[in-house]
């Protein structure tokens, strides 16, 4: 079986060639670098003697130019800021009056609302926090900017998104688009502007500026296709577009889905489904523009042939020693630490559900599994979320040195093992029965929290019935019968991790189990207008039956 090992002799120079002529690209979507990038790739693609597709889309981009904070009254503070993709861009600036809001990380109850609006309105508000749902709560509200204080202690100020909309907008999206400019200070920085507000009496006045590239760029998407004996395919995915260089986040996931083109070409008489590669632009800039093009344009074909998307971010970090895998819910658990015990020795330190983010645009296609390598340190000691947690993450220090070779061969082992049993193995790694519990435990954790009119109980009946019939079944499995379990976890996915229908995608910052449900935690009664009652009990009732007519096709299916 060595033919079928991979060649550390072949793909760790493959991948760190590919670091080497990605290093001097500063790489975002929509600029000559990041095409000069997929010109490399394609070349590369095609020296192995594959043919790639190289796709064009047009992305609607919103580039970081420039963010400052003044405070004329206070010549002293000069505190350097960065602005997030997505905010408004105000080169002429925002004068008002600096308010630190306590409340940023608390749910406010319905009936504080209009009183926590009053004491942002007008003001530039510094705050704990910068993500979407804030953003567009503080512009309802009239406030004048945001300047976001980074949470952990590193120097480095981050680049990130405030844009509220998964991929490119349709009409109705346009008006939720932040019309107020937002900042990010570090910690220091924003400590020492703290002290500043705690030392005046009187209200400080800032001017906030900021600037931003907006436009609508053809944008490349290269994608390969190995394919297999059957029509079935596995999408293994990266985004290639990067803030500077991004050595970490995301080179190496490009470097390490090269290497596992290169590996599978040369296997393919072997492989029983087909490969399908796609390094995805538009991540950073077009709040993953590139990956929902994808979907919206091949949403038949995923849908028909896609049995498995992984999305490859940030593998091979500096200090990253800790495995984790953020997965679906309906992986066999067996199978996903199965490669990882034998290139690490033990199994990962987490499974953990896919959060929000990382280019998760496949929820409504029906694909069965979905999983993403994730690593850390054995210790944190940054809030970064993506470069392994390491401090330079979204900076420009996401640099060569950030790279750590031996753990990136690591990464790229563990995904040739995952891909090999995928491509290779009849049956798929899915186990409905789990799925099916952890289904049941977060509908009861979120039950927990929501007002008792908000009755679940019918819904997760139907889940208890779906497991029970899924229990009479085993033992008597056939390939029709494989075939059903396979679109039936894909309508529990659209449950679990959508809220809408399959050819529209939720708000970016609607996260957590049962996104429109998840909605309803704010909503209390006792705490609540009748007005904005009325609205959440319309959604309960809206997001529950949904929930139960997807299940019950599920059911039929499965009869
Ligand atoms: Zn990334």
């Amino acid at each position: 079986m060595r033919q079928n090992e991979a060649q550390d002799d072949v793909l760790v120079p493959l991948m760190e060639n590919l670091l080497d002529s990605f290093e001097p690209l500063h790489r975002l979507s929509g600029s000559e670098e990041a095409e000069r990038a997929v010109d490399i790739l394609i070349e590369q693609l095609h020296v192995m003697g594959l043919s790639p597709v190289r796709h064009r889309c047009p992305l609607w981009l919103s580039d970081p130019l420039m963010g400052s904070l003044v405070l004329p009254d206070v010549p002293a503070w000069q505190g350097q800021a960065k602005t997030r993709s997505f905010s408004a861009s105000r080169p002429e600036g925002v004068e008002g009056p600096l308010f630190y809001d306590v409340r940023c990380l608390q749910a406010i109850p319905d009936l504080e609302v209009s009183a926590w609006e009053t004491s942002v309105r007008g003001k530039i508000v510094i705050a704990d926090q910068g993500f979407e749902d804030y953003v567009q709560r503080l512009n309802r509200a009239g406030a004048l900017g945001l300047v976001h204080i980074w949470g952990s202690a590193e120097q480095a100020l981050h680049e990130e998104t405030v844009g509220p909309i998964w991929g490119t907008p349709v009409p109705d999206d346009q008006p939720l688009y932040p019309t107020i400019p937002v900042i990010s200070v570090n910690h220091q920085q924003g400590q020492l502007l703290l002290e500043i507000l705690r030392q005046h009496s009187d209200p400080i006045m800032a001017v906030l500026r900021t600037e931003l590239n907006e436009h609508v760029a053809d944008c490349s998407l290269p994608v390969v296709d190995i394919p297999g004996e059957i029509d079935e395919f596995v999408l293994l995915s990266c985004h290639y577009d990067s803030w500077h260089e991004g050595m970490t986040d995301n080179a190496t996931g490009n470097a390490l889905c090269l290497a596992a083109a290169a590996h599978f070409h040369r296997l393919q008489p072997q492989l029983k489904r087909g490969l399908r590669i796609a390094w995805w632009p538009g991540h950073s800039n077009a709040r993953y523009g590139g990956s929902t093009w994808f979907a919206d344009r091949y949403r038949r074909i995923l849908q028909q042939q896609c049995v498995a998307h992984i999305n490859v971010d940030s593998p091979g970090c500096l200090g990253a020693s800790e495995v984790v895998v953020n997965a679906s819910g309906a992986e066999n658990l067996l199978f996903l630490n199965r490669a990882i015990r034998k290139i690490t020795g033990k199994d990962a330190r987490r499974i953990a559900p896919l959060g929000k983010g990382g280019d998760q645009s496949f929820w409504n296609c029906g694909i069965p599994l979905h999983f993403a390598f994730r690593e850390e340190p054995e210790t944190r000691t940054s809030q970064s979320p993506g470069s392994g947690g390491g401090w330079w993450w979204h900076t420009e220090a996401d640099t060569r040195d950030k790279v750590d070779s031996a753990l990136l061969w690591r990464d790229c082992q563990i995904h040739l093992h995952w891909l090999s049993e995928l491509l290779t193995e009849t049956a798929l790694p899915v186990d409905p029965i789990a799925c099916l519990i952890q289904m049941q435990e977060e509908l009861d954790n979120l039950k927990l929290s929501l007002d008792p009119r908000f009755d679940l109980t019918s819904l997760r009946e139907t889940l208890v019935a779906i497991e029970q019939q899924i229990r009479a079944l085993e033992g008597v499995w056939t390939e029709e019968r494989e075939q059903s379990i396979k679109v039936a976890v894909g309508l529990w996915h659209r449950v679990r991790y959508s809220s809408t229908d399959d050819f529209h995608y939720d708000r970016s910052y609607h996260g957590g189990a049962y996104p429109g449900l998840q909605i309803l935690r704010g909503y209390q009664q006792a705490t609540t207008s009748p007005h904005a009652f009325l609205m959440a009990t319309t959604q309960f009732y809206r997001q529950r039956d949904r929930a139960i007519f997807l299940l019950q096709q599920s059911q039929a299916l499965l009869r």
